[in-house]
């Protein structure tokens, strides 16, 4: 572990004292011992919700029982998978993804690219490559999309009888089905799959012995339960109200590029620097978009359909803190900050991330900032949905509405139902943490002689 990843750690997560007794010397990080064998599942879209519900005994069933309570995992803004996992893996030295979906600008190139079954093996995602176990290719996913909840008990089975084969001291597992089946079913249709899995891990847990550690995790939420409204429409008219053209290039600076791909409750946008605050305050402007945020000079800024604020960060020796000053309005975001820090001035970064970990939007000014410094093509805007609105290709939309009805669950969004994923470990020694932030996940679960190696 390289040097800075402790000062960034006490900062980044959260424990709670009262809670956790302090252990013995040493003992500070989660995980087996050196030498015993840890098995790292990351379940795509399982919501902190879920897990919770799932560990209670009684109505719950109990799973998961012999591991410690889930911790919520606050994602990345957007919170999706291809930001999230970057975030979480880049404690492991894990490379930022290119975009944040599969379709992207790629400001070198100056346009638009990726999305297309070529482009999946052209364009490299880091996080793809990372896991010993990882489902690969559009065909595969295509197929296992038809029976998400079937297909992801087969594909956990295949990966822990590999783990089992393979010997090896550390291995990685990626399941994608269960985000299939939570955008499909919702949170209750990851039931089945996860039921499986408790039955699956007790029995590979009795022949491993005591020497195996179990590590599960998942990389954001979810959110919904209605008939989720796309805002891709409203996004375009009010795109073209003002002046602008939304094109697949930026050659000229009234020219927008936009990237729908999937159906998701966050999106971007990118355009000539001298255009971006004009821009996020269209596109927060448009019906079904709850925030939306742009880089200034030293700092960021947010607009929200009421309010509009600044903020900004100062990096120092006793650890980073953030400063906001609210230009106009209230509500949402503007209220949550209001509520966590009343009194102006510098904010401590772990103070501001206990104060609203449990609420409407956790984590907020870290993850903001985030939404540029986590990806290799940072988009000039990047917004927010609100509840019961969602963002997303036309074709999709249509193709989701022919064979399952509406799209009613997705992610993506800042707030807390589509943001916190879980963490929880078989571990003994796993102290008791409130919330953890998406790059604190790893640093605090991974045994010193596990085989991952953390920057
Ligand atoms: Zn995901």
């Amino acid at each position: 572990m390289k040097r800075g990843l402790g000062r960034r750690l006490g900062a980044a997560c959260l424990l709670l004292a009262a809670a956790a007794p302090p252990g013995p010397p040493g003992r500070e990080r989660v995980g087996a011992e050196p030498g015993t064998r840890t098995l790292v599942i990351l379940l795509d879209a399982v919501p902190y919700a879920t897990m919770a519900r799932l560990t209670q005994p009684g109505d719950g069933g109990g799973l998961f029982a012999d591991f410690g309570p889930p911790v919520p995992l606050i994602s990345t803004f957007p919170s999706s998978t291809s930001m999230a996992l970057a975030g979480i893996l880049g404690a492991a030295g894990l490379e930022l993804s290119p975009g944040y979906e599969a379709r992207f600008f790629d400001w070198q190139l100056g346009r638009r690219r990726g999305g297309g079954p070529v482009s999946y093996f052209r364009v490299t995602f880091p996080w793809r490559e990372y896991f010993d176990w990882n489902r690969k290719g559009p065909l595969r996913n295509a197929l296992h999309a038809a029976r998400p909840v079937r297909a992801g008990i087969r594909e956990l089975a295949g990966a822990l009888a590999a783990f089992e084969a393979s010997g090896r001291e550390t291995f990685t597992i990626y399941v994608a089905d269960t985000d299939t089946a939570a955008h499909l079913f919702g949170p209750t249709g990851l039931d089945p799959i996860l039921r499986q899995l408790d039955a699956d891990l007790r029995g590979l847990r009795r022949r491993q012995g005591a020497g195996l550690s179990v590590v599960l995790l998942s990389d954001h939420g979810l959110a919904g339960g209605g008939r989720l409204r796309n805002v891709l429409p409203d996004v375009l008219r009010a795109v073209a109200a003002h002046g602008w053209r939304r094109r697949d290039r930026l050659a000229d600076e009234r020219d927008v590029v936009l990237t729908p791909y999937g159906l998701v409750s966050s999106f971007e946008a990118y355009a000539a620097p001298s255009q971006a605050a004009a821009l996020s305050r269209a596109l927060a402007g448009v019906e079904g978009v709850d925030l939306c945020v742009t880089r200034d000079e030293g700092g960021w800024s947010v607009e929200g359909g009421d309010f509009a604020l600044t903020f900004e960060r100062r990096t120092g020796a006793a650890g980073d803190a953030w400063r906001w000053s609210l230009r106009e309005g209230g509500g949402g975001l503007a209220a949550v900050l209001g509520k966590a820090a009343p009194a102006a001035g510098w904010v401590p970064d772990s103070e501001l991330l206990a104060a609203t970990a449990a609420t409407e939007y956790p984590d907020p000014l870290y993850r903001l900032a985030a939404a540029f410094a986590g990806v290799k093509n940072p988009a000039s805007v990047v917004c927010s949905t609100a509840e019961g609105f969602m963002y997303g290709a036309r074709g999709t939309e249509r193709a989701a509405r022919w064979t399952k009805g509406a799209l009613r669950w997705t992610h993506g969004a800042l707030r807390g139902d589509a943001s916190l994923g879980f963490l929880m470990t078989s571990s003994p020694s796993a102290p008791a943490a409130a919330a953890l932030r998406f790059d604190a996940a790893l640093p605090l679960t991974m045994p010193a002689g596990s085989g991952i190696t953390l920057r």
